[in-house]
């Protein structure tokens, strides 16, 4: 007999009962659930798992009114370890899950409950009701969790733009060198300057107008300028996916709410300061460690996921683990990644000033510095350049 014989023996036999105090039948309710399930686009594992996710019931044989009864016949855990023996863990695990994802969900979106069944509101009593806080933790840091609220709501922006680093900073000497002539000197530290003259290993090289650009390296070259700047580093933990190809598209550079918290940008949103302190009462760690979630996608399909921001002297050479598990985990809950494993850990330092966008000073005679343009550096740098260089050299941008 095979697996699906014995699944429509069960409902054959079993099935044909109404489902737990519902004005449906057990094979109803399930066809129903897995037509949903499709029609919302889940892959075929979760259809299979939204169609047998309440065989427990048929299985464990205890009459349709066992909750009138006071009694929880804990049928995801039957349910789930008679697929175990036929079906991997993409099946069972939201089998297994489905009555925790309920309790979660009531938790998470009181209007759910209210929209349930006086027969399902019976239920989730004896499953030990909504989820308490820690419960939720706990639930989230499920290896299977996917947001059963799914994404409520967002702001989508037609001209958002993000570029693979490694491709662009590969590309861009050659254009430099073509387009505008630019001469490089890869691997050669500068040692010193005065207004004529920059010094290196190979000698000195005569300059007429010189501007440094030595982003968190500030101190070295011109510690004088900015030692009462109020600049300070900031180090970011990033990681970044296994490449997914086209089997798994994001389709837009994604963040969620501890996003909101981030940016200034967002500080004129009358309700932030009530989402700050919500998140401050229940998740001090992602305040604590400056982490939100940012997730973008290169032509690889690798996912690129950042940032946590330790800040001046908490800076240590040594990543913190904890720090990554806390971005996958607040990954889980907007955006469903079949298999986020990590595939490189990296992390990096810039520059940044309490107030200003970036700070410059004139260290010598003919000579400007520029740096602190912190976390978003790379967006502002081209329009920054052409304006400081413009300045510096009296000319309308
Ligand atoms: C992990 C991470 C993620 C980021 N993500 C984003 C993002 O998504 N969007 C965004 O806009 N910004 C982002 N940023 C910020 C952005 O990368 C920085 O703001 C930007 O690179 C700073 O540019 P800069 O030219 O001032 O300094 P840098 O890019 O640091 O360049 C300075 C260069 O000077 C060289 N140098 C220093 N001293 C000397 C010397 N004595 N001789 C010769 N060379 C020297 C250094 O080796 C370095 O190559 C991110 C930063 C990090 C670390």
């Amino acid at each position: 007999m095979t697996v699906i014989d014995r699944i429509l023996a069960v409902f054959d036999e079993h099935g044909r009962g109404a489902h737990f105090g519902e004005n449906v039948t057990e094979t109803e309710h399930a066809l129903q659930c897995a037509h949903m399930a499709a029609t919302a686009g889940a892959d075929d594992a979760l259809v299979a798992a939204a169609l047998l996710h309440d065989v427990g019931h048929l299985l464990h044989g205890l009459p349709e009114d066992i909750a009138e009864r006071g009694t929880d016949g804990r049928h995801e855990v039957g349910g789930a370890a008679w697929l175990a023996g036929s079906f991997g863990p993409a099946v069972v695990a939201p089998v297994r899950l489905h009555v925790a994802a309920k309790r979660y969900l009531c938790a998470v979106e009181p209007a759910y409950h209210g929209a349930m069944s006086a027969a399902s509101q019976r239920s989730l009593l004896l499953q030990g009701g909504p989820m308490s806080p820690a419960e939720m933790r706990l639930f989230v840091a499920e290896p299977w969790f996917r947001s059963p609220a799914g994404l409520k709501a967002g702001l989508w922006s037609p001209t958002e733009l993000a570029v693979d680093p490694r491709q662009v900073i590969a590309a861009l000497p050659a254009w430099l060198a073509k387009t505008h002539g630019v001469e490089f000197a890869f691997g050669t530290p500068v040692l010193g300057f005065d207004g004529s003259t920059v010094t290196t290993p190979d000698g000195g090289v005569p300059v007429k107008r010189l501007v440094i650009c030595t982003g968190a390296d500030f101190r070295d070259l011109a510690p004088a300028a900015f030692a009462a700047s109020g600049l300070y580093p900031c180090k970011l933990q990033m990681m970044r996916s296994q490449a997914f190809g086209d089997r798994f598209r994001v389709g837009t550079h994604s963040a969620a709410g501890l996003t909101l918290r981030h940016y200034a940008s967002f500080k004129t949103c009358p309700t932030l300061p009530a989402l700050a302190r919500r998140l401050d009462a229940e998740m001090p760690e992602y305040g604590r460690y400056g982490i939100h979630v940012l997730v973008s996608q290169n032509a690889a399909g690798e996912l690129t996921l950042g940032d946590t921001h330790e800040y001046g002297d908490a800076i240590t050479p040594f990543d913190n683990p904890r720090l990554d598990d806390l971005v996958l985990d607040y990954l889980k809950t907007f955006l469903a990644v079949p298999d986020p494993r990590v595939a490189e850990r990296w992390h990096g330092v810039y520059v940044r000033h309490p107030t200003a966008a970036y700070v410059a000073a004139r260290p010598a005679e003919n000579t400007l510095a520029v740096t602190g343009v912190g976390g978003a550096g790379m967006t502002l740098s081209f329009g920054l350049a052409e304006k400081t260089i413009s300045d510096f050299l009296g000319e309308a941008p």
